[in-house]
């Protein structure tokens, strides 16, 4: 008999036995029998979890009073290894292995061969499937899998039935179901509370028997196609990570996809009597065993990959599709991800989405940018996150400090409204600081502008009381597009956000797509190449090119400004000549516009951004030619340290307070004094108080932030005495202290200046 037929055979069996009334012990008494019966099998027996230990529930040919007598540790004895580490054993002499414990009270020292399976749900054990002989002979590998697809079932009976404790069959871990506390980087700073959703939710397999198993074999064919067609249309796709990593991930994936072993072995398990979901996931376990015993760093880090493509088959047969915010948020929501795009992010309801956790992420990445601009607190590089959290479990996310609590208990609970309540005050004393001027003590007034790329923004801008917007990021249109935004959408956003912005400046940054801002649309063979696209054709360079791009954004922008003030900034200027060229394309426009009689804007200042270093090499030609420069110091400071600002690795090691960024960009602002040039940032570090401290020190007067940071920068502007900090920043940049950041902060301490 094939495994797949012995198996179907127990399958049948064991269906009849689910459906019966049976007592839940008698019910496991007679699965041990039906699998000794068709596996011809002298002994098998069950240990369930039950309160931490494993506990023999069921058993044919060991003594029957070793029933609920023998307990073994998770980790002790065979069974306890099998499930401990989630993996089966096949053992020709049981007691030559090192774990072997005898236990006298089974009477089973006369078997000398055993195998076992662990019965797992939701990827932990709750239990062990075990067969043992008399001969000492290793088991065909057709017996060890209808032991393993037996298993399968098995822990679907257990969990129906309430066999193990509700935590237990979730497979949780101690850590899993007390309070947890997490730690990570805080990525957007800020509080929350809510209930955790997974970004990708988990498929629930309601039926594991086949009702039909040709239907089944079916949908798994259509599901198959339907994975390899995403899959090949992935290559361009924003979902699919960033930076370099991208190309290996792909190759993983396809290498997945089109794997014929995978299918066949998904089809062997249909054939055994599994519904498609069941068949997956059993694969799916048997995948996850042998990739645990691969002893590669390399392929271990994959895991997590071939899980998303296995978890995407079961969401395609299952028709479980889409992300949480497909189906939508029900209520305050901490959401949980390995991680995310941008154009993810902006999917969910932004009312109920209080906060965000990831595995990965970094100050910089795009992801964390536009939930800055959403004023969503987000808590990255959070390690294990996965295994920690669930579906569901309330949080309390203090991205202030770094950390989590997962399931709090009440105490702490209150303690956290209590400060989130300060915190709430706080906001509104920022409020309040709506309508004042941010002038420092010694009296300049310093610009404080706002960054904004997305059409809610706008609301923003009266609300905090921003300066204008110093950096419009044009490419967020294009990002949540599923097309190439056309003119006529181009023209009516940048109108709205000039009528919105009355008299105050807006700086309109033309697209910078690339780097961790794909848009499948617009990618192209020369792109998709782009071994690190952090630094390959992106931004201005793929708008030079294709400067159909560029026209077209220059026309919406120049008719959008008709009559007004219009600013334009390029991104990633690395040489003069670009910003030209760039401009070229603007007054070519501006021409045509002008020929067909249409009003004009009433000025056009154009601009660079200084975020390739290389151009600041070059200030001396770069400077006569535009009429202001931005730093973004995002970019610029991946390039100075050469450290990708998406990479999790890296997001803590470099910090902007350090010498070499501080005196890069000294040099920039003493290299535009007596320069009819306006000089700012727009980076995110203008939006941190001891930063943006920092900044003013060495020259800087007009700082483009994230909105949230308006008021905690104003509040600090107004502490501030330029000449002090100044002088103070020119002792440590010529002689830097061994933490800059340490002795700036005491330094603000000692002045009674506050900083977060
Ligand atoms: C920067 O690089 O600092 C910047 C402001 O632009 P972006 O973050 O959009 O690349
Ligand atoms: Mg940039």
């Amino acid at each position: 008999m094939t495994a797949a037929a012995a198996a179907r055979l127990i399958l049948t069996q064991l269906h009849e036995i689910m459906a019966s009334r049976m007592h839940a012990q008698r019910k496991l008494d007679r699965v041990v029998e039906i699998i000794a019966h068709n596996l011809d099998s002298e002994v098998v027996s069950i240990y369930l979890l039950r309160e931490g230990m494993l506990e023999l529930f069921a058993t044919r040919g060991l003594n029957k009073e070793a029933v609920h007598v023998t307990r073994m540790a998770i980790g002790e004895g065979l069974t306890g290894t099998i499930a401990d580490n989630v993996e089966t054993l096949n053992l020709a002499e049981a007691k030559a292995h090192p774990d072997f414990q005898y236990r006298p009270e089974t009477g089973e020292e006369k078997f000398h061969s055993f195998a076992g399976v662990p019965i797992v749900y939701r990827e932990r054990a709750i239990g062990v499937l075990c067969v043992q002989h008399v001969d000492p002979r290793r088991y065909e590998d057709i017996e060890i899998e209808a032991l393993q697809t037996t298993a399968m079932v098995l822990s679907e009976l257990i969990s129906n039935n309430d066999l193990v404790d509700e935590e237990e069959a979730l497979g949780l871990a101690p850590e899993q179901t007390g309070p947890a506390n997490i730690a990570g980087l805080s990525l957007v700073k800020g509080l929350a509370s809510g209930n955790a959703v997974y970004h990708q939710p988990r498929v629930t397999i309601d039926q594991v028997m086949a009702d039909d198993i040709e239907v089944e074999r079916q949908r798994v064919y259509r599901a198959f196609d339907k994975m390899r067609e995403q899959i090949d249309n992935m290559a361009s796709n924003a979902e699919f990570g960033v930076g370099g990593e991208h190309e290996e991930v792909l190759n993983t994936y396809k290498m997945f996809a089109y794997d014929e072993g995978w299918g066949r072995r998904i089809n062997e398990a249909i054939d055994s009597g599994l519904t498609a979901e069941a068949a997956i996931e059993r694969v799916q376990q048997r995948t996850r065993m042998r990739m645990r015993e691969i002893d590669d760093p390399l392929l271990q880090d994959r895991m997590h990959d071939l899980e998303d493509l296995a978890n995407r088959l079961l969401r395609i047969v299952s028709g479980q599709m889409g992300t949480a915010a497909t189906q939508g948020l029900r209520g305050d929501t901490i959401l949980i991800a390995k991680n995310l795009g941008p154009a993810e992010l902006l999917e969910y309801d932004k009312r109920r989405l209080k906060g965000v956790i990831l595995e990965e992420g970094s100050l910089t990445s795009h992801v964390v940018i536009v939930a800055r601009a959403m004023g969503v607190p987000v808590l990255g590089r959070v390690r294990g996150l996965r295994g920690i959290v669930r579906e569901g479990d309330e949080i309390l996310l203090d991205a202030e400090n770094g950390t989590a609590t997962v399931r709090p208990a009440q105490p702490v609970a209150d303690a956290f409204e209590t400060r989130f309540t300060k915190s709430r005050k706080r906001q509104a004393d920022y409020a309040k600081l709506r309508d004042v001027e941010p002038f420092t003590r010694c009296g300049t007034r310093i610009q404080v502008m706002m960054n904004a790329g997305l059409r809610e923004d706008i609301s923003n801008l009266n609300l905090v009381g921003a300066d204008g917007i110093g950096l419009f990021r044009t490419e967020f249109q294009f990002l949540v597009s599923a097309t190439l935004p056309q003119r006529e959408r181009q023209f009516r956003l940048y109108r709205d956000v000039i009528d919105a912005a009355g008299d105050r400046p807006v700086i309109f940054r033309t697209v910078d797509i690339g780097g961790d801002k794909a848009v499948p649309y617009l990618r192209s063979g020369e792109a998709e190449n782009d071994e690190n696209p952090a630094m390959g054709w992106r931004a201005l360079r793929l708008a030079l090119e294709r400067d159909g791009l560029l026209k077209v954004q220059a026309r919406a922008l120049l008719e959008a400004a008709s009559g007004r003030s219009l600013y334009v900034m390029f991104p990633m200027v690395s040489e003069p000549w670009e910003f030209d060229a760039a401009k070229s394309v603007f007054e070519d426009q501006l021409a045509y516009l002008k020929s067909q009689k249409k009003v004009l804007p009433e000025a056009i200042h154009y601009g660079a951004m200084l975020e390739v270093p290389a151009l600041a090499e070059v200030l001396d030609q770069l400077l006569p030619r535009i009429s202001f420069l931005s730093i973004g110091t995002n970019d610029l400071t991946q390039f100075l340290f050469a450290a990708d600002r998406a990479n999790p690795k890296l997001a803590e090691r470099y910090d902007w307070l350090s010498p070499a960024i501080l005196r890069f960009l000294r040099r920039v602002s003493l290299a535009a004094v007596g320069q009819p040039v306006d000089l700012g940032i727009c980076g995110e570090m203008g939006g941190r108080q001891l930063e943006a401290l920092a900044l003013l020190g060495i020259g800087y007067r007009r700082l483009s932030i994230t909105p949230v940071s308006i008021g905690p920068i104003k509040e600090l502007v107004r502490q501030v005495d330029l000449a002090q900090i100044t002088e103070a920043m020119n002792g440590w940049l010529a002689h830097p202290p061994e933490n800059l950041r340490t002795t700036l902060a005491e330094w603000a301490a000692e002045r009674g200046i506050s900083v977060d």
